[in-house]
């Protein structure tokens, strides 16, 4: 029996779950897909937002701001990489310098702090390949850049760490509450109890939320979809930029991402069922809009497209409550952005006032919060990798090429909590696969080293679990 079950493994089920690995508490995640990270936390734009974009007063403006401040020791702490980068809102009229002005206003209602408006000469001074068209920016020194899934793989792994149980292939197809506990079934028909649930399933969580006996969670869908540019072009930008926001929403940016691409995007359309398929038009569309923002962007080194899809409540705001119909839900529904930016902040209020109010919280005196860093083996000096490699000499080879990633970082993926099982998994990881080639060299050696590490058939490893398999026989 569980104290609390987790369901969902994105950035808000996992930073919770590693928040409740603090107290001395019986906790595990239930995640539908084979890895964690599957949803909207795995294909969004990684930025930390500085806080002047929500409405003043609602919770969106309440954990961005907190999520903003809290993020620096957060991602150190789990040793994922976060760049202090800044953002830039570009104005390309008078007009849009006022809203400038006036979104300066709403941050500092909100708390943001280090936020400047710059003439077009300033501007051009911190962005060199800036459209002349535009005229002004408002500067906002707190924006940063995460990696959105080496976050939420690293506060699940530490997590798993401190005690936590992970399920993943657990789609959750019924819950049952008799009395205080509530029974849980997955769609292969395993079980957990627990005596608490939080409700983190993203697009899914209107679903979870009626299962358990609460009809009033309504989630829509609305998609965003993106190019990114080798790591090459890495310098075409170093701040995040954004249009000026109109009712429509942020718009298209482009932006650094901390592992050093470009990546340009999101579009924004209505979706009535979720899908992640890129489009012609769509992309067509980020195209206009970043030839519009900056002078000759370097689409001839794009390696990828994707898409994200944002989980959006009716109530256009975070819900973050306990549920009025089922007394033990919590709900954690409705983050969209700026949603990985909150994370932290939700975390901690999710686990202190509401799962508080439910137990009596006791400190886990052995809870360890560090973990080691997603170093990757080509940073390092001569001297340390030659004394790497003498202690394990799986980190003399090089797997992936493009990214130029160990045997030894690949092995530790697959090794380590939560433990990569697929081919993607890894690539999430560890970047094999996420260089130019996209994996078209390193796959293979990457599959083998799963099957190899799990003691399974190659035709038993998938790119991304079930009915993804890449080997299916012996041709010759
Ligand atoms: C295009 C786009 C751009 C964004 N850009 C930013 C940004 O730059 N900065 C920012 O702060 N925020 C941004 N966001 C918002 C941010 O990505 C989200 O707020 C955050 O990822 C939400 O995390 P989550 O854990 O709630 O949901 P998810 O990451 O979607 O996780 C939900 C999980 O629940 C699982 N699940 C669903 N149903 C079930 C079930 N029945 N049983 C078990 N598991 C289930 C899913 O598989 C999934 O893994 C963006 C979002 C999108 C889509």
């Amino acid at each position: 029996m569980f104290d609390v079950i987790v369901i969902g493994g994105g950035v808000i089920g996992g930073t919770i779950l590693r928040e409740l690995t603090k107290y001395k508490l019986n906790v595990c995640l239930l995640e539908k897909e084979n890895d964690v990270c599957m949803g909207q936390s795995k294909a969004n734009s990684g930025i930390v937002h500085a806080g002047f974009d929500a409405v003043p007063g609602t919770l969106k403006a309440k954990f961005n701001v907190l999520g903003n401040r809290m993020m620096p020791a957060y991602a150190e702490e789990l040793g994922v990489k976060f760049v202090n980068n800044g953002s830039l809102v570009v104005a390309f009229s008078d007009k849009e310098m006022q809203t400038l002005q006036a979104l300066k206003e709403r941050g500092e209602a909100n708390g943001v702090t280090d936020m400047e408006i710059l003439s077009q000469a300033e501007l051009r001074e911190l962005e060199k390949n800036i459209s002349d068209e535009a005229v002004g920016a408002l500067h906002a020194k707190t924006g940063g850049i995460v990696c959105p899934y080496g976050l939420t793989i690293a506060a699940i792994g530490n997590a798993m760490d401190n005690g936590a149980k992970l399920y993943t292939d657990f789609e959750v197809v019924s819950i049952e509450k008799n009395g205080e506990v509530f029974s849980v079934r997955s769609a292969y028909g395993e079980e957990v109890k627990g005596k608490l649930i939080i409700d983190c399933a993203g697009q899914g969580s209107g679903k979870i939320a009626e299962l358990a006996g609460d009809d009033t969670v309504k989630i829509g869908a609305r998609k965003g979809e993106y190019i990114l540019l080798d790591r090459e072009s890495g310098d075409f930008v170093s701040h995040t930029l954004f249009f000026t926001p109109t009712e429509k929403g942020k718009g298209i940016l482009v932006t650094p991402t901390a592992d050093g691409n470009i990546l340009l995007g999101p579009t924004s359309e209505e979706q009535a069922t979720p899908c992640t398929d890129t489009t012609a038009q769509g992309l067509a569309f980020v195209i206009e809009k970043v030839r519009k923002m900056s002078k000759n962007p370097p689409l001839y080194n794009t390696i990828t497209s994707f898409a994200g899809v944002r989980a959006y409540s009716d109530r256009h705001d975070f819900i973050i409550e306990e549920s009025k119909k089922v007394e033990g839900l919590i709900l954690c529904v409705g983050i969209e952005s700026p949603g990985l930016t909150s994370a932290p902040a939700i975390a901690k209020f999710v686990v202190e006032e509401l799962v508080g109010n439910k137990f009596v919280l006791e400190k886990n005196e052995a809870f360890h919060g560090r973990r080691e860093a997603e170093y990757f083996f080509k940073h390092l000096s001569i001297e340390e990798k030659n004394k790497i490699i003498q202690k394990d000499p799986s980190y003399g080879k090089i797997v992936c090429r493009c990214e130029q990633i160990t045997e030894g970082e690949i092995l530790r993926a697959i090794r380590e909590n939560p433990p990569a099982k697929n081919i993607d998994a890894v690539k999430r990881r560890t970047r094999s696969g996420m260089g130019r080639c996209q994996g078209g060299f390193c796959q293979p050696f990457v599959a083998e080293l799963i099957a190899r590490e799990n003691g399974i058939a190659l035709e038993e490893v998938t790119k991304n679990g079930k009915g993804s398999n890449l080997v299916t026989g012996v041709s010759k």
